[in-house]
């Protein structure tokens, strides 16, 4: 199902981000338990990503699939295109259509640490990626892309990323999902300056519910999201106790979620790092 279809008919969104597992065992718990608990919350769509933080790229697809037939729930599979040949791309775009799946989170992504060397004959941004799909696949897929509140990393100003965002809407996007982040009022801010440049889609928050604080603080580093000091506060005390740690970040989400769904925001959309509990838990309360 077309995700744009959905958003017709809900005002409000709850949707899971899932990673491929990086080893074969991984693959049999996330497609054999993991989505099967996933699916028993209901959500409105799952999303995979490809080749996130150095992950598996050639996964996707399959798991994308799964979730569409095995569940019956709408699935997003998150693409990249930096690192691929604009003719890789247009194989992996007939390998999505063969397998029926009709939502793409269409990215950049990034150059893998240890190489540099991106194909020349690539789309060096994710704006170029969106034009080529809707050029050649009209309105077959609904497509969402990626914004950041506190602006990407590689962005000299607010003013500009939100720009070049505009241009990812104008050049076919119909929804956004937001990096993650801990303080409302960046989201809140973020929302109101991209109203301001004229974008109406949907801009869904994406929220990690969190349950290490050291896995948090690498996390972060790694998208280069800002820890508040509250966060640090309160999480790093109880570094050492995962239950108490749990109940932290439970409670935190919650928080945050309530406060983003009571003023305004379209849903959430949470970065479960393939862990169950911790949404299953959030998403009870405030869905
Ligand atoms: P772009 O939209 O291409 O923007 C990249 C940078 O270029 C920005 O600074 C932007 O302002 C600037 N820019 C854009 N257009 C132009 C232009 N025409 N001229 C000059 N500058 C321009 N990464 C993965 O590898 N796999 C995933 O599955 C994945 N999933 C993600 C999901 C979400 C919700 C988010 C928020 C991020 C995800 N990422 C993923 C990370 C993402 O790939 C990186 O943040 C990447 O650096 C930027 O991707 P983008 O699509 O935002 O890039």
């Amino acid at each position: 199902m077309l995700l744009k279809d959905i958003f017709q008919q809900k005002d409000r969104t709850f949707s899971f981000e899932v990673f491929p597992a990086r080893t074969p065992e991984g693959d049999i718990r996330l497609i054999h338990e993991i989505l099967k608990e996933f699916s028993l919350l209901k959500p409105d769509f799952i999303s995979c990503t490809y080749g996130a933080g150095g992950g598996n790229r050639d996964k996707t697809l399959a798991i994308v699939e799964h979730i569409q037939k095995a569940y019956d729930i709408a699935s997003v599979a998150h693409l990249t295109c930096i690192c691929h040949t604009k003719n890789e791309i247009a194989t992996i775009l007939k390998k999505i259509v063969a397998k029926g799946i009709k939502n793409i989170l269409a990215l950049r992504g990034d150059y893998p640490k240890d190489n540099t060397n991106a194909p020349i004959d690539n789309y060096k941004y994710s704006s170029e990626l969106i034009s080529y799909i809707r050029k050649e696949y009209k309105n077959q897929f609904c497509l969402g892309v990626a914004g950041f509140p506190e602006m990407h990393p590689l962005s000299s100003n607010k003013e500009l990323d939100i720009k070049y965002l505009k241009n990812k809407i104008d050049c076919g996007a119909d929804f956004v999902i937001t990096q993650l982040f801990f303080d409302n009022k960046l989201y809140f801010d973020y929302v109101k300056s991209v109203r301001q440049a004229g974008i109406k889609t949907r801009i869904i928050p994406g929220i990690l519910p969190i349950t290490s604080y050291d896995g948090l603080i690498k996390f972060c580093k790694g998208c280069k999201a800002s820890v508040p000091e509250e966060i640090h506060n309160t999480f790093a005390p109880i570094k050492n106790n995962s239950k108490k740690i749990l109940e932290a970040g439970i409670k935190y989400a919650i928080k945050q979620c309530k406060e983003l769904l009571n003023n305004g925001a379209p849903g959430i959309h949470f970065y479960t790092l393939n862990k169950v509990e911790p949404v299953k838990e959030i998403i009870s309360i405030v869905r």
